[in-house]
């Protein structure tokens, strides 16, 4: 019903776009490049466009992934991979690669899948979309501009917004929410789109943090800060009882845990209750392609070959001196004795701790690092082939401030190139 009426206005010509993020951008390049000829307007708080996009990837930008099985790539979406379907088949990580690339930007895929710029410099993926801007006379940038309210006005939406002249209001005839999430809110993403979203007749979803890192209670963890694993698993069980299951390389650091697998692992608890009182009782494991079993069997044949060696001699094969130490101490088996003295039992602790993982309480999300907002504008109200409310005529939304998050691996901004993409073009449709 929403979708006819909107097809029936005839003249959609001011668009603001509100958020000059990877979405925002892509939603207004869009527009450009589709042939749009009304006004757009692209609000910004920051000085300049893109801010986190600038500090993705370490500051390289992981631009999206070299997967491209849609089966496949819904996966990594903990939330929001299936009302992205349509987006990714509009525009997903092929046509993303292929665009950068026919503006100028090569882009690499490195082993894991992840895709950066040749420069390794996300500020070569902002400039594509300033260059396109600084020669479009539609489109004005306003940078330093801190949109503070969205009103619907008649048929139109009122804007009310500040700038270095106050605090002025304009009407627009559509409106694109592009302000993110609420993740590192010193790059402007403050989620304050979530306000505007309610204000237009929509529900947020409950918001949580995710791929974040964790602190934790185990004093030996943090005494083994700068140890990886490569190939780590972490496992629990939420507290409905469902389980939480991650892997990937892990690092230990002086406060927890953190790296890839952390991250995924807090994408499968961004909505949990984790504090000093409730701490999450997590599993892991140092090495996810082995098992008890399989660690019984490595045992066996390494303290039959090197009967005469200490066990921390034999367990360095697998991991670095300092945790094989302390491994042997939470197992409670002395560090000096020799192979061919480790009882039965010891071995079964031993492989236990490996192959099953070793417990850790997790008293907190470690404050202020999470990467993405999980929740946000519920998708039931959001079409998945425009992005366009189905709540609101002429309201758009794309990017982080959906209920959509991924993990790492270029997955994120993907999701907020492919939503921006499909909404420029949907107005581009509609007009
Ligand atoms: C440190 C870090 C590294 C990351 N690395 C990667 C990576 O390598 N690969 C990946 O896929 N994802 C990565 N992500 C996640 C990814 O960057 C985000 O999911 C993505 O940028 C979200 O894009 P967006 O356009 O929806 O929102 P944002 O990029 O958050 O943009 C929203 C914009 O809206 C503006 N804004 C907000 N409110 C207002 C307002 N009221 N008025 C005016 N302007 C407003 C903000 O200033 C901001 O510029 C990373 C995130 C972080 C924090």
């Amino acid at each position: 019903m929403v979708d006819a009426m909107c097809k029936k206005r005839k003249k959609s010509k001011k668009v603001a776009i509100i958020g000059g993020g990877a979405a925002g951008m892509m939603c207004a390049a869009t527009l450009i490049e589709k042939g749009f000829s009304g006004d757009i307007a692209l609000f910004e708080r920051n000085a300049s466009l893109g801010a986190k996009v600038i500090i993705s990837g370490g500051g390289r930008c992981n631009v999206t992934t070299g997967i491209t099985s849609l089966d496949v790539l819904v996966t990594k979406y903990p939330r929001g991979g299936t009302f992205l379907r349509d987006a990714l088949k509009a525009f997903g990580p092929a046509k993303i690669r292929a665009w950068f690339e026919a503006h100028d930007v090569p882009l690499r895929e490195e082993d894991d899948r992840r895709v950066f710029p040749c420069s390794n410099n996300g500020k070569d993926i902002v400039r594509v979309f300033e260059k396109i801007f600084a020669t479009t006379p539609t489109i004005r940038c306003l940078c330093k501009t801190s949109v503070l309210s969205v009103e619907k006005s008649d048929n139109q939406f009122c804007i009310t917004y500040k700038d270095k002249n106050g605090t002025r209001h304009k009407l627009y005839d559509i409106v694109v929410l592009t302000t993110g999430g609420n993740a590192y809110a010193h790059t402007g993403s403050r989620g304050d789109g979530y306000a505007f979203a309610r204000a237009l007749g929509h529900t947020i979803t409950p918001l949580g943090p995710s791929l974040n890192s964790f602190l934790v209670r185990e004093a030996w963890i943090k005494e083994l800060s700068g140890t990886s694993f490569p190939h780590a698993r972490l496992y629990a069980r939420r507290a409905n009882g469902e389980k939480v299951d991650a892997t990937g390389p892990l690092l230990l650091t002086h406060f927890g845990i953190s790296g890839p697998a952390a991250f995924a692992f807090a994408a499968g608890v961004a909505h949990e209750k984790i504090d000093e009182s409730a701490p999450l009782h997590v599993r892991i494991c140092i090495d996810a392609t082995r098992d008890y079993h399989t660690w019984q069997k490595l045992l066996i044949d390494a303290c039959a070959a090197d009967g005469a060696h200490t066990i921390v001699h034999i367990l360095k094969r697998w991991m670095t001196t300092r945790f094989a130490y302390a491994m042997c101490r939470e197992c409670g088996i002395d560090v000096e004795k020799k192979c061919a003295e480790l009882s039965k039992k010891e071995r079964k602790i031993l492989a236990h701790f490996l192959g099953d993982g070793y417990s850790v309480r997790l008293y907190a999300k470690r404050p202020g690092d999470e990467f993405v907002t999980a929740g946000g504008v519920s998708l039931s109200e959001v079409s998945p082939k425009t992005c366009a409310s189905r709540i609101a005529c002429g309201v758009y939304f794309a990017g982080e401030i959906l209920d959509i998050d991924g993990v790492t691996g270029g997955f994120n901004l993907t999701a907020s190139w492919a939503t921006g993409y499909v909404a420029g073009r949907a107005i581009v449709r509609n007009k």
